[in-house]
């Protein structure tokens, strides 16, 4: 029988990788790997005014060098590209297409301003929004925002690590945006058309996106698309619980690298934290394969407590 497990690392070009996008990268390709899958990689460069072409040549040349690979991706081709999101807007109006056919695109004029005055706290998130603009039949002149109209209901799956995860997105977001008031398609639309266009079956992520899950699945309904499996893993924090990010340069893997310290280090570090190792020690990816298991990943924010010299950076 053919294998038809296809998994991603969809990374968004904007910055320096550090652990926590390694992190990701790496239990990803773990579990394609440990299931024979194919890997593809793909540049989730929508934002013109944050993406930048050095950064995914940088992610590019870190990601190898840490050891992992892919079948697919920007530098190497293959059937489903092209794999930077800039590339792919067609595909991106199509879905938009078919949506304001079926009536449930409508534009959008509020501000962000004017989206927040009406939070119970100013600038509060979370609340639906109001759909003050369903009814207003702006013209769909892409000059404004889109927002899709949300049928109620819940829309929930079996997230592989955490179980049954659910959200009525009528209630929790309300009528969401699919395309910026620039012109840029949104996250939940693109990542929804392209995971469904690149035949991925599984998808393994960070769970800052648990909660845009559910969006996401009533887009693949809204589009009639058959949605994948998901996979949701804990962030890295540092000690004070805030989410590693660009800020910790230091922990960069450019930094970590020019410090000296060997991939396999990092890696083992990994997957240490992973609960992979009982100890951390330096390990390639590969030798990782046999032993991976979705049920030894912690659930909770993984703390990094260790500083760039523990890990050896001379
Ligand atoms: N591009 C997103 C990020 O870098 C990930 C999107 C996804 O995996 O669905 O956070």
């Amino acid at each position: 029988m053919t294998n038809l497990y296809r998994g991603r690392y969809a990374p968004s070009p904007t910055g320096e990788m550090h652990l926590g996008n390694a992190w990701t990268a790496l239990l990803a390709w773990l579990h394609a790997r440990s299931h024979g899958g194919r890997f593809v990689l793909r540049m989730e460069d929508l934002d013109p005014d944050r993406s930048r072409p050095v950064y995914e040549a940088q992610l590019i040349h870190d990601l190898r060098w840490l050891g992992l690979d892919w079948d697919e991706g920007p530098d190497v081709g293959g059937g489903y590209g092209p794999y930077r999101q800039s590339e792919r807007f067609s595909l991106y109006r199509q879905a938009l297409d078919m949506l304001r056919q079926d009536g449930r695109l409508y534009a959008c004029r509020c501000t962000r301003a004017q989206l927040s005055a009406g939070a119970p706290h100013p600038g509060e998130q979370g609340r639906p929004y109001s759909g003050a603009c369903r009814t207003l039949g702006l013209p769909l002149d892409g000059r404004q925002a889109l927002r899709v109209v949300v049928r109620p209901g819940v829309y929930g799956f079996e997230d592989e690590a955490r179980g049954w995860f659910e959200q009525d997105v009528a209630a929790v977001v309300g009528d969401f945006a699919v395309q910026r008031a620039d012109g840029v398609p949104a996250y939940q639309l693109a990542v929804v058309v392209d995971d469904a266009a690149m035949a991925v079956t599984h998808v393994v992520r960070g769970d800052d996106l648990l909660d845009s899950t559910p969006r996401q699945l009533f887009l693949y309904e809204a589009l009639r698309l058959r949605a994948p499996r998901f996979l949701h893993l804990p962030l890295l924090v540092d000690p004070e619980g805030r989410r590693l990010s660009k800020r910790q340069r230091d922990l960069s893997i450019a930094a970590l690298r020019s410090a000296g310290v060997p991939a396999e280090r990092i890696i083992g570090y990994l997957a240490w934290k992973a609960r992979l190792l009982e100890a951390w020690r330096p390990v390639a990816p590969q030798a990782l394969v046999a032993a991976f298991s979705v049920a030894r990943l912690p659930l909770a924010p993984v703390v990094v407590r260790e500083t760039a010299a523990e890990f050896g950076a001379v």
